[in-house]
């Protein structure tokens, strides 16, 4: 079986009759499935059964806060220029941890990821606080063996802050920066220079980062294939490892910040998916492989190896190179993945609090997975991490007949097949070239609850 990256093919008619609102599939179910009657008795029961299969752990912790809003924001966070709300937040994560830590007791931590809002909210001194609360209550990797990475915004960071970041253990970044044309970033209320970001970047490099992402959003306003060319091309020039290029989702009743952005100045449906090809064809052009959904990498990045070695899976954070962990999730809205139940922290900051100052884990919602989800969540991550179903792997692990129990998505893949984006056949399903861009389509087929008729939610899937 030939396990090299595939080429993308781009269609602008195919991907355009396929762009409908749907899940990204960082977790199955997607969150709005999550329910309010699970507790924390069924986290501590799943945290207790996790405790025998010792799977290594990944840390997730949310900093909500930001000093200013970009205006696209769909992230759950607390714009502030207070800088004392770091103080409560921290002293309520030290409670967190200090009710988490024992539960997981003698299990490694080899993955930390800070998300937000932003990280680079809290100062150096903060910062260094809470590595240092993090490794009083889990057991982690000895230095430059785990996984550490920060989600950076440009604007709050300068090369001292990279170096005590890179002294704290951190060894990745994310960086966002969206698009570097000042008539885009001023409608989008983010003001973010080439130069300071060129300085996080090589500041990073010399400070010993392994792995430096970039975050570009298409869809903003004023953007055009010809200006959204510079961006990439200044992107390209600082030869960051990674690369996410999400796609603006214009929802207005949903946030209120974006009923600040005129709807007239956003790229037409056309120009969006311009914007789209000419993205893919400059990245694969500079070496970039396509790795799924909305990820580019290099050819030897640790995401692509994973992928072609089979090894590739899917999270809250996006692709990641360490399946098989248990995720667990701290700070408000933060979601854990522990076995086979899901559980997201209260979604407000007071509610978060009050759980946390009652003695209580601060879960506010979840859902155990059935036997049925498990199954469907496999194959769906296999799909999007390796773009192939094997049915002897799927049937070995679920004591199912693969043709048997998928009968009805295999007759509605019919039609896939006939567009070319899919092949079936007598051991498997493969996507093909032209279905990788449309790999959240094919999920979908898989999804029993979007089957159920659940509300076309998320964004659109181009
Ligand atoms: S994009 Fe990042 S920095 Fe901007 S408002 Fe959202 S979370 Fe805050």
């Amino acid at each position: 079986m030939d396990l090299g990256l595939p080429t993308i093919c781009f269609d602008p008619d195919l991907i355009a009759h396929y762009d409908v609102p749907g899940p990204r599939y960082t977790s199955y179910p997607p969150a709005s499935h999550f329910r309010a009657d699970f507790d924390q008795t069924t986290i501590r029961a799943e945290i207790e059964r996790s405790q025998a299969a010792a799977r290594p752990l990944s840390l997730y912790v949310h900093v909500p806060f930001c000093a200013t809003v970009c205006l696209y924001c769909a992230c759950t966070k607390i714009v502030t220029r207070n800088r004392d709300a770091a103080t409560k937040y921290l002293e309520h994560l030290d409670r967190e941890f200090a009710l988490y830590g024992p539960l997981f007791h003698g299990r490694i931590v080899t993955q930390i990821h800070w998300g937000g809002g932003t990280p680079t909210f809290l100062s150096v001194a903060e910062m260094d606080w809470l590595m240092a609360l993090t490794r009083r209550h889990f057991e982690l990797l000895d230095r430059g063996h785990g996984e550490y990475s920060i989600e950076i915004d440009p604007r709050t960071v300068d090369a001292d802050t990279v170096w005590a970041l890179s002294g704290m253990g951190f060894n990745r970044m994310s960086l966002g920066v969206q698009d570097f044309d000042p008539r885009v970033q001023k409608a989008v209320h983010r003001i973010q220079s080439e130069e300071r970001t060129r300085t996080v970047v090589e500041t990073a490099r010399q400070a010993g980062f392994r792995s430096i992402n970039v975050d570009l959003i298409y869809g903003l306003p004023y953007q055009s294939k010809r200006t959204f060319k510079d961006t990439l091309d200044k992107v390209i020039e600082l030869m960051p490892d990674r690369l996410s290029v999400f796609n603006y989702a214009h929802l207005p009743r949903l946030f209120k910040m974006q009923r600040l952005i005129d709807p007239s100045t956003l790229p037409d449906p056309q120009e969006k998916l311009q914007i789209l090809g000419l993205t893919i064809e400059r990245l694969t052009h500079a070496g970039y492989e396509y790795i799924g959904m909305d990820h580019f990498a290099r050819a030897d990045d640790e995401l692509t190896l994973a992928q072609r070695k089979q090894q590739l899976w899917r999270n809250f954070q996006g692709y990641s190179t360490r399946g098989g962990s248990d995720l667990v999730g701290l700070g408000m809205s933060a979601i854990s993945q522990i076995g086979s139940c899901y559980a997201q922290n209260e979604k407000s900051l007071p509610e978060y609090y009050a759980r946390l100052e009652a003695g209580r884990l601060p879960t506010a919602r979840g859902i155990q997975l059935s036997d049925d989800d498990l199954l469907r969540r496999d194959v769906i991550m296999s799909l999007i991490c390796h773009m192939r179903i094997d049915f002897c792997d799927i049937e070995r692990r679920y004591g199912i007949r693969f043709a048997h129990y998928f009968t009805s998505e295999i007759r509605t893949l019919g039609r896939m097949v006939n567009e070319g984006l899919v092949k079936i056949g007598n051991t498997g399903i493969v996507i093909t070239d032209l279905g990788r861009m449309l790999i959240r389509n094919i999920c979908m087929v898989f999804d029993r609850y979007q089957q159920a008729g659940a509300p076309a939610r998320g964004s659109r899937t181009i």
